[in-house]
């Protein structure tokens, strides 16, 4: 196990601030309080605030770098099998959607979700000693009630369409989301349709009484199991990339009737989210609120919890939002405070364990027979030649690394295998040769 702070950095659009990224343990972020503005603020007596973050990003910031610095190493531990979550947290209009997701108009703008995607793939493809086995799901979290994003069924044209997804906890109080698909995705391509298809019902559901991209949490989570051929060990991990709804305060919002509901709701949420992290950062503090709001109880695991944590801070600072923005590093400094304790999650499949053992006996029977049996001399009949194709094609046919190609204690059987594979073999190379494909490969 590995204790680690949780990481925290900040992304801020201009304004009135400094940043110094040149110190020693990090940066540091600045901001002065214009004297107009300090009067009637929070705080009122202080003009100079400064918070200390990991990294401080400026607008101008490429999405390319973002993924370098933020995204990449928890990819890293997520393919080396600990959890890994990254959370932007910020005011409405900040850039935690653009961050996360990206923007629509250049390819340069895609964020964290469909960059980390590419990654993970491409090491897939690279790592050939392990299989990969990945699914993803998609859920959005609306006043208090999950929604699958990844439902392809119907059209949705209303969040409340979607279907419904609850949380359920175990005897050993573990969290289960009933009604959350988990859909598999063999490749890059895959797993960004996936992406799009939750991006789309996201938007449909979306309508200006609800507004959901502001007052809900969205998260996107890649489910990776990674195994060596052979062996019977796996090794999950999960890794949750979350877009929260705003953290706009309700006495700014100035809004009423159902619109104010729901605005308290967001609150309510993050204010949970809040808890729970003042909660972690505090000494000797045994109870720890996860249960009382749905993020929480889905994030429990990334807050103190194992996993790899990252925050981003996004802020919109100009003089209006200063106090958003102060807020918003105030939260960020709570979350710094944060211990995670990382762990390995290896464990043993019992049914490959099972099938290892099986395929064990086999070929110790073999030996066996071999050492201890009489070989045979007469030539294999036709039934046994066919049978022996067939096998032979199972065997090539079969993507499971783990395939074996029995035959028993029959030395006439083994030969004649070889000499079948060796012809397929020369057949094999014949054909590139004869279709240029070789050639062609060489230039
Ligand atoms: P949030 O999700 O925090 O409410 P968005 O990500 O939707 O905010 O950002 C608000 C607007 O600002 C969007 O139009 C987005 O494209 C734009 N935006 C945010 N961050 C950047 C950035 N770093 N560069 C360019 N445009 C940005
Ligand atoms: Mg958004």
């Amino acid at each position: 196990a590995q204790k680690q702070r949780v990481g925290v950095f900040g992304l801020t659009q201009p304004a009135v601030y400094s940043v110094d990224n040149e110190e020693q343990t990090g940066a540091s972020l600045e901001f002065v309080v214009p004297r107009d503005l300090a009067d009637g603020f929070v705080n009122n007596k202080r003009e100079c605030y400064k918070f200390r973050f990991q990294k401080v990003f400026d607008q101008a910031v490429k999405q390319e770098e973002i993924f370098e610095n933020i995204a990449k190493p928890v990819a890293d531990s997520v393919l080396a099998g600990y959890n890994g979550t990254i959370f932007a947290y910020g005011q409405t209009g900040s850039g935690k959607t653009f961050t996360v997701t990206g923007g629509a108009e250049r390819y340069s703008d895609r964020g964290i979700i469909p960059r980390t995607l590419s990654y993970l793939f491409e090491r897939f493809s690279q790592d050939s000693s392990m299989v990969y086995n990945t699914h993803i799901s998609y859920l959005e979290i609306y006043n208090e009630m999950g929604y699958d994003l990844l439902d392809s069924r119907h059209e949705a044209s209303r969040l409340e369409d979607l279907p419904k997804v609850m949380i359920m906890e175990d005897p050993d109080q573990n969290i289960h989301l009933r009604n959350l698909s988990l859909q598999p995705s063999a490749n890059e391509e895959e797993a960004l349709n996936l992406l799009f298809l939750g991006d789309t019902n996201r938007m449909i559901a979306e309508t200006p009484m609800n507004q959901a991209s502001t007052r809900s949490h969205c998260v996107f989570t890649v489910h990776l199991c990674r195994r060596e051929p052979g062996s019977a060990t796996l090794r999950r991990s999960k890794l949750h990339l979350v877009d929260l709804a705003g953290s706009d305060r309700v006495s700014k919002t100035g809004l009423n009737g159902q619109l104010l509901t729901e605005a308290k709701y967001i609150n309510l949420s993050l204010h949970y989210l809040e808890q729970v992290i003042i909660a972690l950062s505090e000494k000797n503090r045994s109870h720890i609120p996860y249960r009382n709001s749905m993020l929480t109880s889905v994030l429990r695991d990334s807050l103190g919890g194992n996993c790899m944590t990252t925050m981003i801070a996004t802020m919109a600072v100009d003089k209006r939002n200063l106090d958003e923005s102060i807020s918003t590093c105030r939260f960020a400094q709570r979350v710094a405070l944060i211990k995670n304790e990382a762990i390995l999650n290896e464990e043993l499949d019992p049914a490959l364990q099972i099938a290892r053992l099986k395929r064990e006996i086999q070929s110790l029977k073999e030996e066996l027979a071999m050492l201890t049996g009489e070989q045979r001399d007469d030539q294999l009949t036709v039934e046994e030649i066919q049978k022996l194709e067939e096998l032979v094609k199972t065997f090539l046919d079969d993507r499971d690394p783990d395939v074996t190609l029995s035959l028993g204690p029959d030395m006439r059987k083994i030969q004649y295998c070889f000499s079948l594979l060796r012809v397929m073999y020369l057949h094999a190379l014949e054909d590139i040769f004869s279709s240029g494909c070789y050639a062609s490969s060489l230039k």
